[in-house]
């Protein structure tokens, strides 16, 4: 049976993916190394429930006193001057960067990522609370010792914004896995996965070593955010269309469609960044200025997939 997964404990209910909220595919330039920034400011275009809500609230304060959540908003709006506001919300960023004393100058050139520049900008749209609700998830973490005659369990609850995935879901995320065992499905993961800590010291009988942790999803976002760690080997990490988290109280599963995916081809030094997304003219493939149809699924380039909540299906 699947791990039961409550929903929002605040809204009743989840925000459902809203087609009148995307927009039509359109390119943006590149200014100069900037594909990376394209590539995600295409992906959140996608998000629907981000324009919806800063649309439906743009009275406001958290919304009208949030000059990024404004610039996305724009960028909806005001369709003929999306490379404008794209080019105005990387200078913002880089300015915000610049300012931050936990990173180092180096670090702020040298890593033109999508997915640390999508860590950037969901900080600033989150400074709205209900921007916020939209990518939060809550996560309980239970660790085991596993000295014997020990056994010592603790429990902590987390609330993150992303899944982070090693390529190879089962294999990667668990050394002791026997290499021949096939890899975990990314829908199953996402509900419920091991992984382990190395070098922790267990409370009780203060061994110390890697202990494995079981880390379970209680409460589901609208916008489920996944990265695929991609230091070691590029290889395909399947992902599925749809994913489904069931609630077993209510009868029924909470579906989610797979919206954008973002894809890094190349070298980590260098490379080339591209994203592929659901539009309201349908799934485009968005590589800065051109826009072309685009085939959404696994690549050995997938690097950040999102899935927006569609609505619910009763069993
Ligand atoms: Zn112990």
């Amino acid at each position: 049976m699947a791990a039961p997964t409550e929903k929002k404990e605040i809204d009743i209910s989840l925000q459902a993916y809203d087609p009148e909220y995307c927009p039509v595919a359109t390119g943006l330039r590149n200014i100069g190394n900037t594909c990376f920034m394209n590539a995600i400011v295409q992906a959140m275009l996608g998000i629907t429930s981000i324009f919806k809500t800063a649309y439906l609230q743009r009275e406001s304060d958290s919304v009208a006193n949030n000059p990024i959540l404004q610039l996305f908003v724009k960028m909806f709006t005001d369709k003929s001057r999306i490379n404008e506001y794209t080019q105005t919300l990387y200078r913002e960023m880089i300015g915000k960067s610049l300012k931050r004393i936990d990173l180092t100058r180096m670090d702020i050139w040298s890593q033109e990522d999508s997915y640390e520049m999508f860590v950037f900008i969901l900080e600033e749209l989150c400074k709205c609370p209900d921007i916020e609700i939209l990518f939060n998830h809550r996560t309980t973490t239970t660790r085991k010792c596993l000295k014997k005659g020990c056994g010592h369990t603790s429990t902590t609850r987390d609330t993150n914004q992303m899944f982070i995935v090693q390529p190879d879901i089962k294999v990667d995320q668990l050394p002791e896995t026997k290499s021949d065992e096939t890899s975990q499905d990314l829908n199953d993961f996402l509900k419920k996965y091991v992984s382990c800590v190395p070098d922790f010291t267990c409370k009780v009988c203060k061994d110390k070593g890697t202990k494995l942790t079981f880390t379970k999803v209680t409460m589901i976002p609208e916008v489920i955010c996944v990265v695929f760690r991609k230091y070691f080997q590029k290889r395909a990490t399947p992902f599925p269309m749809k994913l489904k988290f069931a609630d077993v109280k209510e009868k029924k599963n909470y579906i989610y469609d797979l919206i954008a995916q973002v894809e890094h081809s190349g070298s980590q030094g260098g490379g080339h960044y591209y994203a592929i997304c659901r539009r309201k003219d349908g799934w485009k493939r968005l590589d800065d200025e051109s826009v072309s149809d685009g085939i959404p699924g696994p690549t050995e380039n997938t690097y950040l997939v999102f899935y927006h909540y569609v609505g619910d299906e009763y069993v």
